[in-house]
């Protein structure tokens, strides 16, 4: 099983898909979005740092997130990862790099229009518990509206899932993400699935593209 980088512009259904990965085949799922979102919750010093500038939809320093995700694939001890949300520029797809050199990994670009992107954005609501649902994609709505499946808590809509936000984000992911698939095209280590697939074919592709 190899390990997996997904890059898609925002709102694609990354997390989601990697969610199912993790829980069917033991992958640990590293999201950089959702590490800073906790450190935003529990008030801590990085997370102070980076909140304004997540809310606005840009990008946080390459410096932050290299350090966020080399402490983390350090802590590993050979388990498959799934890299959600990074990298995301071109200096941090080399740092990576230098970290994963021998490692066996598959780059799935998860393709998306703007439109369904957006729509997908505005109709995206998530559960402190880690669990996300979507209004606006079948299959992926709570069974009671407002509430988690799993836990029974409220859900909420993210601070950067409005419009405003989502043209920042995707304006980011067209400069500074999108050069990083020629930089993978070229390692030979790129495939592109469609994202707008239904969730289960989606999720079958993939398990032949990292066998
Ligand atoms: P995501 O949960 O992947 O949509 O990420 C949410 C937000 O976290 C992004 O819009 C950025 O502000 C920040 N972020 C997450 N990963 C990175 C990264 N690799 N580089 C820069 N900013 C990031």
């Amino acid at each position: 099983m190899k390990n997996i980088i997904f890059i898609a512009p925002p709102a694609a259904g990354k997390g989601t898909i990697s969610e199912r990965l993790k829980e069917n085949l033991g992958y640990v799922h590293i999201s950089t979005g959702d590490m800073l979102r906790e450190a935003i919750k529990n008030k801590t010093s990085l997370g102070l740092i980076v909140e304004s500038i997540m809310a606005k939809g840009e990008y946080v320093s390459d410096d932050i997130v290299i350090s966020l995700i080399k402490d983390k694939l350090n802590s590993l001890d050979g388990k498959p990862f799934i890299l959600d949300g990074f990298p995301r520029t071109i200096n941090q797809a080399l740092e990576l790099d230098k970290n994963i050199l021998n490692l066996n990994y598959q780059v799935i670009y998860l393709e998306i229009s703007k439109e369904e992107a957006l729509k997908r954005a505005l109709g995206r609501i998530t559960c402190s518990c880690g669990k996300t649902y979507n209004l606006n994609v079948t299959n992926l709505k709570p069974k009671v509206s407002g509430i988690c499946d799993a836990c029974g808590q409220a859900l909420r809509q993210r601070d950067d899932d409005n419009e405003e936000a989502f043209i920042i984000r995707y304006n980011n992911y067209m400069e500074k993400t999108k050069p990083i698939m020629d930089y993978y095209i070229e390692k030979n280590l790129l495939v592109m699935l469609d994202a707008t697939k239904d969730m289960e074919k989606l999720y079958n592709d993939i398990i032949e593209v990292i066998k």
